[in-house]
């Protein structure tokens, strides 16, 4: 079921920078049939959990995110970087390489005990989706799971959302 998924996903040597093998998953969403694929297969793993809410990361995550809380009848929450959100946000820095970097959510934008899955399009040292998941846990939301589309196993991002449950559909 998901070797097609897996074939549609380009690899671009040395991007952003030299040595980064890029998983670029704008090759699957531009085929119909892929993109249909994925979301069905996301979708049916959350149908009947009771999901209030998507949570998406900017910005591949908002695509993954949004069509998945679609999928689910959720509504669908955004995670960005500083200074695109207009209210009171909650803000999160992490590590990343050199230096570090901040996301931001609107102050009002998850309820206590709401129930929520976090989405991007992939889960490389967890460094980013680490913080999202800090962040709406201290907002008080219940975290059904993270969802990825590609997981980069040897780089062991799950230990770092430790103990939040941990899903991809494709693991390189
Ligand atoms: P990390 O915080 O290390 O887990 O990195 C995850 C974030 O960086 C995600 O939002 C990804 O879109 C992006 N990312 C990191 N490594 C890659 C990669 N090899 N290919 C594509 N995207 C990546």
């Amino acid at each position: 079921m998901t070797e097609q998924l897996k074939k549609s996903i380009r690899d671009v040597p040395d991007f952003p920078k030299k040595g980064i093998l890029f998983k670029d998953i704008t090759t699957l969403c531009k085929e119909p049939a892929m993109f249909q694929r994925m979301v069905d297969l996301l979708g049916h793993r959350y149908v009947g959990k009771g999901v209030d809410l998507v949570v998406g990361i900017e910005a591949r995550g908002f695509v993954v995110g949004s069509a998945l809380a679609y999928k689910l009848g959720a509504g669908v929450v955004l995670v960005r970087k500083p200074g695109k959100l207009p209210h009171k946000t909650h803000k999160a820095s992490y590590a990343l390489e050199y230096g570090t970097d901040t996301l931001e959510i609107h102050q009002d934008a998850i309820t206590k005990g709401q129930r929520v899955v976090i989405a991007d399009d992939l889960l490389a040292t967890g460094g980013t989706a680490g913080a999202v998941a800090g962040l709406v846990h201290k907002m008080g939301a219940h975290i059904v799971e993270c969802a990825f589309i590609v997981e980069l196993n040897e780089l062991a991002g799950r230990g770092k959302l430790s103990p939040h449950p941990v899903f991809s559909l494709i693991q390189y």
